[in-house]
């Protein structure tokens, strides 16, 4: 029997300074990345316990936003001695295999986006009208894969989201607003297609998933059991709850610890 768990890492397992909320004390915390020898996303102490003492028929898939080089960087969490056999990045427009990408599934990426117009060339000359507006700081590439823009937290609305979701929407994009990120995704890159494509291939019999955004909410809700942290976004998303996906008690990085002890006590 093979459990997969897969789940998402920032503001799910791992948390920024700005997202790790005030309960825990410094001494509770563990760095798991750094950049430029600055430490920039932790896990609680017990998280890490927990993590490293997952039950060996659970199998731990990675599922993040982030490229295969910013994934790279979280050292703390997989390092030498471990590295997960299968990684989702780029938001499932990359598999890594032992490291390596598995070029035939971004090949099928790369074609379906030309296919239905979402590749970053279509999105760009779009996004001009918006780089006026006071809220757009950035505009940034995932490498080829897709946009997403740095934006003023406090200059951008409600009904600006709403605004540019209905816009992208109709052009086959899904709009996800974490923090001080705004992900513009073509909707054929998508988490939950790239991790039935990894639980075919191990042949795993479960599947738990877990995370916090809008762009996780697929995979969690097709898992045999999800989990989403209360603070997430994906919570605004959810009409009523199915039986099947738990919310987190507890927020913050406290919420990716209870998120663990939940996962590591499944098999009891
Ligand atoms: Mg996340």
């Amino acid at each position: 029997m093979t459990i997969l768990f897969a789940s998402d890492l920032d503001r799910t397992l791992i948390y920024s300074k700005n997202s790790r909320g005030t309960e825990v004390n410094e001494q509770d915390l563990s760095t798991v990345e750094w950049v430029d020898d600055k430490p920039v996303a932790y896990m609680t102490n017990k998280g890490i316990e927990l993590f490293d003492q997952l039950p060996s028929e659970i199998s731990f898939l990675p599922v993040t936003t982030r490229t295969a080089s910013q994934y790279q960087r979280i050292t703390g969490l997989f390092n030498a001695q471990y590295q997960p056999t299968y990684a989702i990045v780029a938001n499932g427009a990359v598999i890594l295999e032992n490291g390596e990408p598995l070029v035939e599934w971004s090949e099928k990426i790369k074609q379906q986006l030309k296919q239905d117009c979402t590749t970053i060339e279509h999105v760009l000359p779009q996004l001009q009208a918006y780089a006026k507006k006071g809220f757009v700081l950035k505009v940034l590439q995932a490498e080829s894969w897709f946009v997403y823009m740095i934006i003023d937290e406090k200059m951008f609305s409600v009904e600006e989201l709403e605004n540019l979701s209905n816009i992208f929407y109709e052009q086959g994009f899904t709009l996800s607003h974490q923090g001080r990120k705004l992900y513009i995704m073509p909707n054929c890159i998508n988490k939950s297609i790239a991790l039935q494509f990894v639980k075919e291939r191990i042949g795993a019999t479960t599947v738990l998933a877990a995370g916090d955004s809008y762009l996780d909410l697929d995979m969690v809700m097709s898992a045999d059991h999800g989990f989403i942290p209360s603070h997430g976004e994906a919570v605004q998303k959810i009409d009523s709850l199915p039986p099947h996906i738990s919310i987190t008690q507890q927020t913050g990085v406290l919420a990716g610890e209870e998120i663990l002890k939940i996962v590591s006590n499944y098999l009891l």
